[in-house]
Parts: C-alpha cells; structure tokens; sequence
C-alpha cells in the first residue's frame, strides 16, 4: 500500500496552521486591527486599483520600484533606510520564508527563543532547515549569555526572533541585537521581525536604528497589523542591499501582483490616519493591561497590540467560556496563559465583563 498523495515523509498527518475562523461578535484572537481603514483610504485603493486593472494583461513591475520607495520612506521615520535596502512580498510571513529559502537549507541550521511565534519552525520545515530553539528566561526576555552559547554550539545560518515577541508581547532589548549581530558573524544572519514594531511603548527603541551598525541585520515589518491591511498581504524587510539582491534568487516571478503593488501603495499615503488609530490601540493596550492586574492577573508587559494574561489551571475552559459569552481570544503560549489582541473600547469592554463572569463561575 503507498499513502495518496505521495506528500513528504516529514508532512504526513500535520494540521494546517491557523486559529479558527468563528463567527462571533467580538474577535479578539488574531492581533488584527479593529478598525478598518477610513472611507478616504478605501476611496483611494479603489480608484488606484482601477489604475492597474486598466493594464492587467501586463506582467507587474517585477522590482516594484515605486513601492520600495514608499516603504523605505515610510521607514526612515525611525532610521535612515533607502530603496535599495527594501524588499517585500505577500506578507512577512512570504518574506520570512524567502528568507530561509536564501539563507537556510539543509545542512543549515535555524535559532530561535521559545516561547515565540508559531509559524517559525514551519519555514524551517518547508524548506528543509534545522530548526533549535532556545529558552527565554521567567519574564519571557532573552538572557545574553544564553545567547551567546546558543549561537556558538549551533552555528545558525538564521536566527528568527519577533519584536515584540508574540505571543508574550515583550520587546528585544538592543544589546540582544547587538549580542546576535556580533555572535552569528557574516556567516548568518539576524531577522527582527517587527510586526507588531509600530505598537511599541515610547522609549522602546526599532532594530532599525541598529542597520547601520551590522551588515548581517535584517528587520521585517507588515502592513497587516498596524496599517490595518490584514486582508492586502504585504509584508517587507530592511537589510543591506546585498540582502536584498540574495532574495531575488528565491522568489517566484512577478511575485507582488500590480493590485497589490497599487493597494499598498494608495495605503501608505494614508500613513499618518492610520497610525492614528495605532496610538489609540497603544493607550487601550495599556488599560488593558492596568484593568488586567488590578483583578489579580498576571500580564506579561506588553509592547504589542495583544497580551498575554494569566495564569489558569484549566486555560481551555477560560478560553471556552469566554467564547460562549461571544469573545474569540487566542488559547495559544505558555501552558497556563491566554492571549488577547486589543479591539475597540467597546470590545474590550466586552471582554472585561464576559471575563469577570467566566471566572465567577470558575470551581
Ligand atoms: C502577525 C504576525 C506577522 C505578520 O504576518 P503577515 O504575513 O505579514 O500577515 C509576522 N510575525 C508575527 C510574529 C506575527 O504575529
């Protein structure tokens, strides 16, 4: 007997990623952002998609030339970054796995701290890389010397690490960066990927700022959670431009469609808006936070749009009964522990109350 289809040995019987998708009323489980963009940004994507759609029997601008300037603009607000040194694709999560199909492989050997992103060891899987990771200390931040050791026993090729990491929210400290930068040497590289880099709390610093001092550096950002453009699939990196030039080996051709190219763009030009919204996000964030341990909660500090909450004995049933009152959160880090992305006042007013209820009714 041969199994159908003939799949990979090491993908037998392997789930597809992906929180449930449930229709309730308050969706608070995927770090989206609860507000959608303003009639004057729709207005824009729609008439710059109808630009494009006029020449759509074109193949788009491979080097997506006009957008690389936007970002690498919209970047320098933090450091000083130019076209060349961009690149992006449908999504971080296209241009993470890029990344691992250049600079991993096998006989290559990728790092990262646990607990952190789900998705991570699935690039390595995919594309054939070893997959180590190593431990984070109690307040979920990265020991240095611990580091150093990783790096020296593993020789990674890529070292894979979120800022804020999620699922705990909590933000690199640069002299990790530097630590990383300096111990994988040329023979790797470092990717920060500052999803959620927009959300931080003022005075936590961007790996951006750092580029300038370390070659091997590459820092990924989205337009998925702070642009409210979950639904747009772009996400982009910065790095030297030699970085840049590497990724095009790997990627497929004419990967970034003229739709996406045009809606990413008008996007960009609303930049201020939408970032206005981010700073509403950050202060409910920390309400949230401050709402969380007032009720005797412990709440890994946060410099994302979600936190990580608890602790339970039965996390499950937490999460379930909150689901029964109509709040989708996320049953995902830490045994014991429960994520909450941040939604409007109202939602999280929702959720404060469906809370309160559920651990009333706790044994
Ligand atoms: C949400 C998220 C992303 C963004 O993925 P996209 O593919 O850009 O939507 C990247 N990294 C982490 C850690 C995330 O949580």
């Amino acid at each position: 007997m041969v199994d159908f289809p003939p799949l990979r040995e090491e993908l037998r019987g392997i789930a597809p990623y992906g929180a449930p998708q449930l229709d309730v009323p308050v969706q608070l489980n995927v770090n989206e952002n609860p507000y959608g963009p303003s009639p004057a940004c729709v207005d824009d994507i729609a008439s710059s998609v109808v630009e494009a759609a006029r020449t759509l029997n074109r193949y788009p601008d491979r080097e997506f030339v006009a957008l690389r300037a936007a970002l690498a603009d919209y970047l320098s607000r933090d450091a000083r970054v130019t076209p060349e040194m961009v690149w992006a694709a449908n999504g971080s999560n296209e241009v993470m796995l890029q990344l691992l199909q250049a600079f991993g492989g096998p006989g290559r050997t990728a790092v990262s701290f646990a607990p952190t992103y789900s998705m991570y060891p699935e690039y390595a899987r995919d594309t054939s890389t070893r997959w180590v990771t190593g431990r984070r200390e109690d307040d979920f931040s990265i020991d240095l010397e611990a580091a150093r050791v990783l790096v020296a026993e593993e020789r990674p090729s890529v070292v894979l690490l979120p800022s804020p990491n999620n699922p705990t929210g909590t933000a690199l400290a640069p002299e990790v960066v530097t630590t990383l930068c300096e111990a994988v040497g040329e023979s790797g590289v470092v990717v920060v990927d500052e999803a959620y880099g927009e959300f931080r709390r003022s005075g936590t610093p961007s790996a951006l700022e750092q580029l300038s001092a370390y070659r091997n550096l590459v820092v990924t950002r989205t337009m998925s959670k702070a642009f409210a453009g979950a639904g747009l699939r772009l996400g982009y990196l910065a790095a030297d431009p030699a970085i840049c030039d590497a990724i095009r080996v790997v990627r497929l051709p004419y990967h970034l469609s003229a739709v996406t190219q045009a809606a990413a763009l008008a996007a960009l030009r609303h930049a201020p808006e939408l970032l206005g919204k981010v700073d509403e996000l950050r202060a409910e964030r920390d309400r949230t936070v401050a709402w969380l341990r007032g009720e005797g909660f412990e709440v890994a500090d946060s410099d994302a749009n979600f936190c990580l909450f608890g602790t339970f004995g039965d996390r499950h049933a937490v999460w379930q009964g909150l689901l029964d009152r109509g709040v989708l959160i996320r049953e995902t880090g830490p045994d014991g522990w429960l994520r909450v992305s941040i939604g409007t006042a109202d939602e999280m007013a929702a959720f404060q109350d469906a809370l309160l209820h559920v651990m009333k009714e706790m044994p």
